[in-house]
């Protein structure tokens, strides 16, 4: 219900709410986050934080870097 909009911290974009791959448990998946067009960063809520690795160990196509 709450929708918040989130703005990158760093070039001011509106983020976009997404499906980002993460990696839990040491297996990949998919958690809804929001994401910059810009500079491609990704965010997620606290909750997601708390579950998940994620994020920097998977690039934006899910590959592991
Ligand atoms: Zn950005």
């Amino acid at each position: 219900m709450d929708e918040t909009q989130w703005y990158c911290a760093k070039c001011n974009e509106k983020m976009t709410k997404k499906k980002i791959p993460t990696i839990f448990m040491g297996k990949i998946g998919f958690e809804e986050g929001y994401f910059c067009p810009r500079c491609k960063t990704r965010f997620f809520s606290e909750d997601v934080v708390q579950r998940s690795i994620a994020a920097k160990e998977v690039d934006a196509e899910g590959k592991l870097q």
